[in-house]
Protein backbone atom coordinates (compact mmCIF):
# COMPACT_ATOMS: atom_id res chain seq x y z
CA UNK A 1 0.00 0.00 0.00
CA UNK A 2 0.93 3.53 -0.15
CA UNK A 3 3.06 5.44 2.54
CA UNK A 4 0.86 7.37 4.21
CA UNK A 5 1.49 11.41 4.23
CA UNK A 6 2.31 13.05 7.40
CA UNK A 7 0.74 16.08 6.62
CA UNK A 8 -2.17 15.04 4.07
CA UNK A 9 -3.45 17.82 1.50
CA UNK A 10 -6.50 19.27 2.39
CA UNK A 11 -7.19 21.64 -0.70
CA UNK A 12 -7.20 20.61 -4.26
CA UNK A 13 -7.93 22.90 -7.37
CA UNK A 14 -10.00 22.93 -10.35
CA UNK A 15 -9.17 24.68 -13.58
CA UNK A 16 -11.34 24.41 -17.25
CA UNK A 17 -11.26 26.80 -20.62
CA UNK A 18 -14.42 28.83 -21.17
CA UNK A 19 -16.13 26.09 -23.48
CA UNK A 20 -18.61 26.47 -26.57
CA UNK A 21 -20.14 22.91 -27.83
CA UNK A 22 -22.20 21.71 -30.52
CA UNK A 23 -23.25 21.68 -34.27
CA UNK A 24 -21.82 24.98 -35.84
CA UNK A 25 -19.80 25.90 -32.86
CA UNK A 26 -16.96 26.65 -34.82
CA UNK A 27 -18.24 29.45 -36.64
CA UNK A 28 -18.80 31.54 -34.69
CA UNK A 29 -14.89 31.86 -33.53
CA UNK A 30 -14.37 35.08 -34.91
CA UNK A 31 -16.87 36.60 -32.50
CA UNK A 32 -15.11 34.87 -29.82
CA UNK A 33 -11.51 36.48 -31.11
CA UNK A 34 -13.27 40.03 -31.54
CA UNK A 35 -14.15 39.82 -27.59
CA UNK A 36 -10.83 39.22 -26.68
CA UNK A 37 -9.69 42.42 -29.30
CA UNK A 38 -8.31 40.36 -31.63
CA UNK A 39 -7.34 41.46 -34.97
CA UNK A 40 -4.71 39.34 -36.66
CA UNK A 41 -4.49 36.10 -35.74
CA UNK A 42 -2.62 32.63 -36.48
CA UNK A 43 -4.92 29.13 -37.02
CA UNK A 44 -2.40 26.56 -36.05
CA UNK A 45 -2.77 22.95 -37.50
CA UNK A 46 -1.11 19.81 -39.52
CA UNK A 47 -1.56 19.20 -43.64
CA UNK A 48 -3.82 16.08 -42.95
CA UNK A 49 -6.65 18.86 -41.33
CA UNK A 50 -5.62 21.51 -43.66
CA UNK A 51 -6.31 19.02 -46.87
CA UNK A 52 -10.01 18.75 -45.12
CA UNK A 53 -10.17 22.22 -45.62
CA UNK A 54 -11.71 23.01 -42.33
CA UNK A 55 -9.17 25.80 -41.30
CA UNK A 56 -9.77 27.79 -43.76
CA UNK A 57 -13.09 27.64 -43.09
CA UNK A 58 -12.81 28.83 -40.09
CA UNK A 59 -10.52 31.45 -41.37
CA UNK A 60 -12.85 33.10 -43.73
CA UNK A 61 -15.61 32.82 -41.04
CA UNK A 62 -13.71 35.70 -39.22
CA UNK A 63 -13.69 38.04 -41.70
CA UNK A 64 -17.13 39.08 -41.18
CA UNK A 65 -16.06 40.06 -37.15
CA UNK A 66 -12.84 42.32 -38.44
CA UNK A 67 -10.30 39.22 -37.81
CA UNK A 68 -7.65 38.10 -40.50
CA UNK A 69 -6.34 35.07 -40.11
CA UNK A 70 -3.24 33.30 -41.75
CA UNK A 71 -2.96 29.42 -41.58
CA UNK A 72 -0.09 27.44 -40.75
CA UNK A 73 -0.06 24.16 -41.68
CA UNK A 74 3.05 22.78 -40.71
CA UNK A 75 2.45 20.87 -36.96
CA UNK A 76 3.72 17.54 -37.12
CA UNK A 77 1.97 14.46 -36.03
CA UNK A 78 3.59 13.55 -32.54
CA UNK A 79 5.38 16.69 -32.07
CA UNK A 80 9.11 17.08 -31.46
CA UNK A 81 11.58 19.36 -29.84
CA UNK A 82 13.01 20.72 -33.84
CA UNK A 83 9.57 20.31 -34.74
CA UNK A 84 8.30 23.03 -32.72
CA UNK A 85 11.08 24.74 -32.42
CA UNK A 86 10.24 25.68 -36.52
CA UNK A 87 7.16 26.13 -35.79
CA UNK A 88 8.13 28.72 -33.22
CA UNK A 89 10.30 30.91 -35.53
CA UNK A 90 7.52 30.50 -38.13
CA UNK A 91 5.16 32.17 -36.05
CA UNK A 92 8.18 34.74 -34.20
CA UNK A 93 8.89 35.33 -37.95
CA UNK A 94 4.79 36.70 -39.07
CA UNK A 95 4.37 37.58 -36.04
CA UNK A 96 3.16 39.55 -34.07
CA UNK A 97 -0.21 37.70 -33.25
CA UNK A 98 -3.09 38.88 -31.40
CA UNK A 99 -4.22 35.26 -30.46
CA UNK A 100 -3.74 31.90 -31.31
CA UNK A 101 -6.36 29.29 -32.94
CA UNK A 102 -5.34 25.70 -32.80
CA UNK A 103 -7.75 23.65 -35.41
CA UNK A 104 -6.88 20.04 -34.76
CA UNK A 105 -5.57 16.97 -32.96
CA UNK A 106 -3.83 17.00 -29.62
CA UNK A 107 -0.29 17.50 -31.89
CA UNK A 108 -1.80 21.11 -33.17
CA UNK A 109 -3.34 22.41 -30.00
CA UNK A 110 -0.17 21.33 -27.95
CA UNK A 111 2.15 22.78 -30.51
CA UNK A 112 -0.02 25.94 -30.38
CA UNK A 113 0.67 25.76 -26.89
CA UNK A 114 4.22 25.79 -27.59
CA UNK A 115 4.11 28.40 -29.78
CA UNK A 116 2.07 30.75 -27.64
CA UNK A 117 4.17 30.36 -24.60
CA UNK A 118 7.65 31.10 -26.88
CA UNK A 119 6.07 34.04 -28.82
CA UNK A 120 4.88 35.73 -25.49
CA UNK A 121 8.13 34.64 -23.01
CA UNK A 122 11.65 34.74 -23.25
CA UNK A 123 14.14 32.02 -23.35
CA UNK A 124 13.45 28.69 -25.61
CA UNK A 125 11.74 25.97 -25.25
CA UNK A 126 14.39 23.87 -23.35
CA UNK A 127 14.06 26.31 -20.10
CA UNK A 128 10.52 25.41 -19.68
CA UNK A 129 10.37 21.37 -20.63
CA UNK A 130 9.75 19.59 -17.41
CA UNK A 131 12.96 18.41 -15.49
CA UNK A 132 15.26 17.06 -15.74
CA UNK A 133 15.16 16.84 -19.08
CA UNK A 134 14.33 21.11 -19.25
CA UNK A 135 14.62 23.23 -16.41
CA UNK A 136 10.88 23.75 -15.83
CA UNK A 137 10.83 27.30 -15.78
CA UNK A 138 7.42 29.09 -15.08
CA UNK A 139 6.64 31.18 -17.54
CA UNK A 140 6.98 35.32 -16.12
CA UNK A 141 4.25 36.75 -18.23
CA UNK A 142 0.61 35.90 -19.46
CA UNK A 143 0.19 34.22 -22.45
CA UNK A 144 -2.22 35.42 -25.24
CA UNK A 145 -5.58 33.98 -25.66
CA UNK A 146 -5.68 30.59 -27.45
CA UNK A 147 -8.79 28.62 -28.84
CA UNK A 148 -8.37 25.04 -29.29
CA UNK A 149 -10.94 23.80 -32.25
CA UNK A 150 -10.49 19.72 -31.44
CA UNK A 151 -11.07 17.87 -34.72
CA UNK A 152 -10.83 14.24 -33.40
CA UNK A 153 -12.71 13.49 -30.24
CA UNK A 154 -10.46 12.49 -27.83
CA UNK A 155 -7.39 14.02 -26.87
CA UNK A 156 -8.76 16.39 -24.21
CA UNK A 157 -5.31 18.56 -25.99
CA UNK A 158 -8.32 21.26 -25.40
CA UNK A 159 -8.90 21.25 -21.68
CA UNK A 160 -5.45 20.50 -19.89
CA UNK A 161 -2.01 22.29 -19.08
CA UNK A 162 0.35 20.26 -20.74
CA UNK A 163 2.15 19.92 -23.96
CA UNK A 164 3.69 16.41 -25.18
CA UNK A 165 6.63 16.53 -27.28
CA UNK A 166 9.80 14.20 -28.08
CA UNK A 167 13.11 15.68 -27.79
CA UNK A 168 14.85 13.80 -30.12
CA UNK A 169 18.33 13.30 -29.17
CA UNK A 170 17.44 12.14 -25.78
CA UNK A 171 14.91 9.88 -27.53
CA UNK A 172 12.21 10.25 -24.56
CA UNK A 173 8.27 11.59 -24.28
CA UNK A 174 8.48 14.93 -22.14
CA UNK A 175 6.66 18.17 -22.09
CA UNK A 176 5.68 21.41 -20.72
CA UNK A 177 3.08 21.58 -18.00
CA UNK A 178 1.70 25.02 -16.53
CA UNK A 179 -1.74 26.68 -15.40
CA UNK A 180 -1.14 29.04 -18.40
CA UNK A 181 -0.60 26.83 -21.18
CA UNK A 182 -4.66 26.01 -20.56
CA UNK A 183 -6.37 27.31 -23.77
CA UNK A 184 -8.76 29.97 -22.93
CA UNK A 185 -11.51 28.75 -25.03
CA UNK A 186 -12.71 25.56 -26.10
CA UNK A 187 -14.84 25.34 -29.13
CA UNK A 188 -15.92 21.88 -29.68
CA UNK A 189 -18.09 20.92 -33.31
CA UNK A 190 -19.58 17.67 -33.47
CA UNK A 191 -19.78 18.46 -37.18
CA UNK A 192 -15.91 18.20 -37.32
CA UNK A 193 -15.18 14.62 -36.49
CA UNK A 194 -17.58 13.77 -39.31
CA UNK A 195 -14.87 12.09 -41.50
CA UNK A 196 -13.09 10.42 -38.57
CA UNK A 197 -13.05 6.90 -40.28
CA UNK A 198 -13.87 4.14 -37.74
CA UNK A 199 -10.00 3.00 -36.55
CA UNK A 200 -9.39 7.16 -35.69
CA UNK A 201 -12.64 6.61 -33.64
CA UNK A 202 -11.80 3.37 -31.89
CA UNK A 203 -8.48 4.39 -31.01
CA UNK A 204 -9.70 7.94 -29.65
CA UNK A 205 -12.21 6.79 -28.12
CA UNK A 206 -10.35 4.36 -25.68
CA UNK A 207 -8.28 7.52 -25.13
CA UNK A 208 -11.32 8.81 -23.75
CA UNK A 209 -12.33 5.69 -21.73
CA UNK A 210 -8.74 5.41 -20.48
CA UNK A 211 -8.92 9.63 -19.20
CA UNK A 212 -11.91 8.66 -17.67
CA UNK A 213 -10.81 5.16 -15.99
CA UNK A 214 -7.39 6.86 -14.80
CA UNK A 215 -8.03 9.74 -13.04
CA UNK A 216 -11.41 8.07 -11.42
CA UNK A 217 -8.93 5.58 -9.84
CA UNK A 218 -5.56 8.28 -9.83
CA UNK A 219 -4.47 8.59 -5.70
CA UNK A 220 -7.00 10.93 -4.35
CA UNK A 221 -5.42 14.09 -3.72
CA UNK A 222 -5.50 13.86 -0.06
CA UNK A 223 -2.97 10.64 -0.19
CA UNK A 224 -0.44 13.98 -1.19
CA UNK A 225 1.67 15.70 1.08
CA UNK A 226 0.70 19.10 2.06
CA UNK A 227 1.97 21.45 -0.55
CA UNK A 228 2.74 25.44 -0.27
CA UNK A 229 0.43 27.78 -2.73
CA UNK A 230 3.42 27.93 -5.40
CA UNK A 231 3.77 24.20 -5.31
CA UNK A 232 0.30 23.07 -6.50
CA UNK A 233 -0.02 21.41 -9.85
CA UNK A 234 -2.40 21.44 -12.21
CA UNK A 235 -3.10 17.52 -11.58
CA UNK A 236 -4.09 16.90 -7.85
CA UNK A 237 -5.19 13.06 -8.17
CA UNK A 238 -8.53 12.09 -7.77
CA UNK A 239 -10.66 14.83 -6.52
CA UNK A 240 -14.86 15.27 -6.39
CA UNK A 241 -15.01 17.16 -9.20
CA UNK A 242 -12.73 15.16 -11.48
CA UNK A 243 -14.99 12.35 -10.35
CA UNK A 244 -17.90 13.81 -11.59
CA UNK A 245 -17.17 14.62 -15.05
CA UNK A 246 -15.61 10.86 -15.58
CA UNK A 247 -18.64 9.48 -14.45
CA UNK A 248 -20.39 11.48 -16.68
CA UNK A 249 -18.19 10.32 -19.70
CA UNK A 250 -18.22 6.54 -18.88
CA UNK A 251 -21.92 6.31 -19.28
CA UNK A 252 -22.12 8.58 -22.15
CA UNK A 253 -19.11 6.44 -23.56
CA UNK A 254 -21.46 3.18 -22.39
CA UNK A 255 -24.28 4.34 -24.70
CA UNK A 256 -22.38 5.65 -28.02
CA UNK A 257 -19.09 4.26 -28.50
CA UNK A 258 -19.86 1.40 -30.17
CA UNK A 259 -22.53 3.23 -32.51
CA UNK A 260 -19.87 6.32 -33.25
CA UNK A 261 -17.78 2.84 -34.50
CA UNK A 262 -20.39 1.28 -36.46
CA UNK A 263 -21.35 3.94 -38.09
CA UNK A 264 -19.93 7.22 -38.70
CA UNK A 265 -22.55 9.06 -39.90
CA UNK A 266 -24.56 8.00 -36.07
CA UNK A 267 -24.65 11.93 -35.44
CA UNK A 268 -26.21 11.36 -32.09
CA UNK A 269 -23.44 9.07 -31.51
CA UNK A 270 -20.74 11.34 -32.75
CA UNK A 271 -22.25 14.30 -30.39
CA UNK A 272 -22.05 11.98 -27.41
CA UNK A 273 -18.49 10.90 -27.92
CA UNK A 274 -17.55 14.60 -28.52
CA UNK A 275 -19.13 15.33 -25.08
CA UNK A 276 -17.83 12.74 -23.38
CA UNK A 277 -14.49 13.60 -24.74
CA UNK A 278 -14.92 16.91 -23.20
CA UNK A 279 -16.03 15.58 -20.17
CA UNK A 280 -12.94 13.13 -19.65
CA UNK A 281 -10.76 16.38 -20.46
CA UNK A 282 -12.46 18.11 -17.76
CA UNK A 283 -12.08 15.35 -15.14
CA UNK A 284 -8.02 14.27 -15.71
CA UNK A 285 -6.69 17.75 -16.62
CA UNK A 286 -7.43 18.28 -13.14
CA UNK A 287 -7.04 14.74 -11.79
CA UNK A 288 -4.20 13.16 -13.99
CA UNK A 289 -3.85 9.74 -15.49
CA UNK A 290 -1.57 7.00 -14.64
CA UNK A 291 -0.30 3.46 -15.45
CA UNK A 292 -1.97 3.06 -18.69
CA UNK A 293 -0.79 6.35 -20.22
CA UNK A 294 2.80 5.87 -18.47
CA UNK A 295 2.96 2.67 -20.47
CA UNK A 296 1.70 4.35 -24.31
CA UNK A 297 4.59 6.22 -24.70
CA UNK A 298 7.31 3.18 -25.11
CA UNK A 299 4.92 1.67 -26.44
CA UNK A 300 3.85 4.68 -29.17
CA UNK A 301 7.83 5.59 -29.00
CA UNK A 302 8.88 2.16 -30.33
CA UNK A 303 6.85 1.22 -32.70
CA UNK A 304 8.56 -0.96 -35.52
CA UNK A 305 6.06 -1.84 -38.65
CA UNK A 306 2.44 -1.53 -37.55
CA UNK A 307 -0.03 0.50 -39.53
CA UNK A 308 -3.07 0.83 -38.24
CA UNK A 309 -6.10 0.94 -40.47
CA UNK A 310 -7.93 4.39 -40.85
CA UNK A 311 -5.10 6.49 -40.55
CA UNK A 312 -3.00 8.22 -43.58
CA UNK A 313 0.42 7.70 -41.74
CA UNK A 314 3.17 7.72 -43.96
CA UNK A 315 5.27 5.90 -41.04
CA UNK A 316 4.51 2.80 -38.79
CA UNK A 317 2.21 4.49 -36.11
CA UNK A 318 0.58 2.79 -33.00
CA UNK A 319 -2.02 5.52 -32.24
CA UNK A 320 -1.71 7.59 -28.99
CA UNK A 321 -5.33 6.18 -27.54
CA UNK A 322 -4.50 2.60 -29.14
CA UNK A 323 -1.35 2.15 -26.70
CA UNK A 324 -3.05 3.54 -24.19
CA UNK A 325 -5.87 0.55 -24.21
CA UNK A 326 -3.19 -2.18 -24.31
CA UNK A 327 -2.88 -2.29 -21.36
CA UNK A 328 -5.79 -1.29 -19.17
CA UNK A 329 -7.25 -4.15 -18.62
CA UNK A 330 -4.10 -5.53 -16.84
CA UNK A 331 -2.92 -2.10 -15.36
CA UNK A 332 -6.33 -2.27 -13.72
CA UNK A 333 -6.69 -5.71 -12.47
CA UNK A 334 -3.10 -4.88 -10.76
CA UNK A 335 -4.27 -1.48 -9.54
CA UNK A 336 -7.82 -3.22 -8.11
CA UNK A 337 -6.27 -3.72 -4.79
CA UNK A 338 -6.12 0.00 -4.10
CA UNK A 339 -9.17 1.41 -4.38
CA UNK A 340 -12.01 -1.98 -5.05
CA UNK A 341 -15.30 0.41 -5.34
CA UNK A 342 -14.03 2.53 -7.61
CA UNK A 343 -13.19 -0.08 -9.56
CA UNK A 344 -16.39 -1.60 -9.70
CA UNK A 345 -18.51 1.79 -9.74
CA UNK A 346 -16.31 2.42 -12.89
CA UNK A 347 -17.25 -1.27 -14.54
CA UNK A 348 -20.79 -0.41 -13.81
CA UNK A 349 -20.67 2.95 -15.67
CA UNK A 350 -18.72 1.26 -18.47
CA UNK A 351 -20.86 -2.15 -19.29
CA UNK A 352 -24.24 -1.18 -16.71
CA UNK A 353 -26.02 -4.85 -18.67
CA UNK A 354 -23.09 -7.02 -17.75
CA UNK A 355 -23.23 -10.08 -15.10
CA UNK A 356 -20.79 -8.75 -12.32
CA UNK A 357 -18.20 -11.65 -12.42
CA UNK A 358 -17.43 -13.43 -9.20
CA UNK A 359 -13.94 -12.06 -8.69
CA UNK A 360 -14.73 -8.27 -8.24
CA UNK A 361 -11.23 -7.74 -9.61
CA UNK A 362 -12.26 -8.78 -12.89
CA UNK A 363 -15.49 -6.61 -13.10
CA UNK A 364 -13.34 -4.05 -15.18
CA UNK A 365 -10.77 -5.59 -16.61
CA UNK A 366 -13.85 -7.90 -18.18
CA UNK A 367 -15.66 -4.44 -19.31
CA UNK A 368 -12.71 -3.25 -21.13
CA UNK A 369 -12.17 -6.77 -22.98
CA UNK A 370 -15.70 -6.53 -24.31
CA UNK A 371 -15.47 -3.57 -25.77
CA UNK A 372 -12.11 -3.49 -27.04
CA UNK A 373 -13.07 -6.69 -29.29
CA UNK A 374 -16.52 -4.98 -30.28
CA UNK A 375 -14.53 -1.78 -31.66
CA UNK A 376 -11.50 -4.32 -32.86
CA UNK A 377 -8.59 -3.03 -30.79
CA UNK A 378 -5.94 -5.00 -31.69
CA UNK A 379 -5.30 -8.26 -29.51
CA UNK A 380 -2.52 -6.54 -27.13
CA UNK A 381 0.64 -5.45 -27.77
CA UNK A 382 1.87 -8.60 -29.74
CA UNK A 383 -0.33 -7.47 -32.42
CA UNK A 384 1.04 -4.88 -33.15
CA UNK A 385 4.70 -5.83 -33.17
CA UNK A 386 6.31 -6.55 -29.73
CA UNK A 387 7.37 -9.99 -27.88
CA UNK A 388 8.26 -10.74 -24.66
CA UNK A 389 11.97 -9.48 -25.30
CA UNK A 390 10.68 -5.99 -25.86
CA UNK A 391 9.21 -6.22 -22.58
CA UNK A 392 12.42 -4.41 -20.82
CA UNK A 393 12.85 -1.84 -23.12
CA UNK A 394 8.99 -0.94 -22.81
CA UNK A 395 9.58 -1.17 -18.98
CA UNK A 396 12.45 1.62 -19.52
CA UNK A 397 10.36 3.47 -21.41
CA UNK A 398 7.47 3.64 -18.98
CA UNK A 399 9.97 4.11 -15.85
CA UNK A 400 10.69 7.74 -17.63
CA UNK A 401 7.36 9.08 -16.97
CA UNK A 402 7.51 8.85 -13.25
CA UNK A 403 5.40 12.12 -12.85
CA UNK A 404 2.40 9.88 -14.05
CA UNK A 405 3.67 6.50 -12.39
CA UNK A 406 3.21 8.31 -8.91
CA UNK A 407 -0.51 8.88 -9.73
CA UNK A 408 -1.25 5.31 -9.70
CA UNK A 409 -3.19 4.46 -7.00
CA UNK A 410 -0.96 1.16 -6.04
CA UNK A 411 2.94 1.49 -6.16
CA UNK A 412 4.17 0.30 -9.11
CA UNK A 413 8.17 -1.09 -9.37
CA UNK A 414 9.92 -1.62 -12.85
CA UNK A 415 8.82 -5.59 -12.17
CA UNK A 416 5.20 -5.11 -11.66
CA UNK A 417 5.47 -3.23 -15.45
CA UNK A 418 7.21 -5.83 -16.70
CA UNK A 419 4.35 -8.22 -15.52
CA UNK A 420 1.51 -5.45 -16.69
CA UNK A 421 3.19 -5.95 -20.08
CA UNK A 422 4.06 -9.30 -20.20
CA UNK A 423 0.68 -10.22 -19.24
CA UNK A 424 -0.78 -7.60 -22.20
CA UNK A 425 1.32 -9.22 -25.12
CA UNK A 426 -2.19 -10.82 -26.28
CA UNK A 427 -5.55 -10.11 -24.26
CA UNK A 428 -7.69 -12.75 -25.32
ZN1 LIG B 1 -4.47 10.25 -23.59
Amino acid sequence: MAPIPSSPETVFTYGAPQLKFGSGASAEIGYDLAQYGARRVLIVTDPGVAATGAPQRIADQMKPYGVEAEVFDGVRVEPTDAGLREAVERARDSGPWDAYVAVGGGSSIDTAKAINLLTTNDGELADYLNPPVGAGRAPARPLLPLIAVPTTTGTGAESTTVCVLDVLALKVKTGISHPRLRPALAVVDPDLTRTQPAGVTASAGMDIVCHALESYTAKPYTSFERKSPEQRVPYCGANPVADMWSERALSLIARSFRAAVRDGDDTEARADMALAATFAGLGFGNAGVHIPHAGAYPIAGRVREFRPAGYRAEEPLVPHGMAVALTAPEAFRFTFEACPDRHIRAAELLAPGMEPPRDAAEHLPRALLSLMRDIRMPDGIGEVGYTGADVPALVDGAVKQRRLLDMSPRPVTEEDLAGIFTRSLSLW
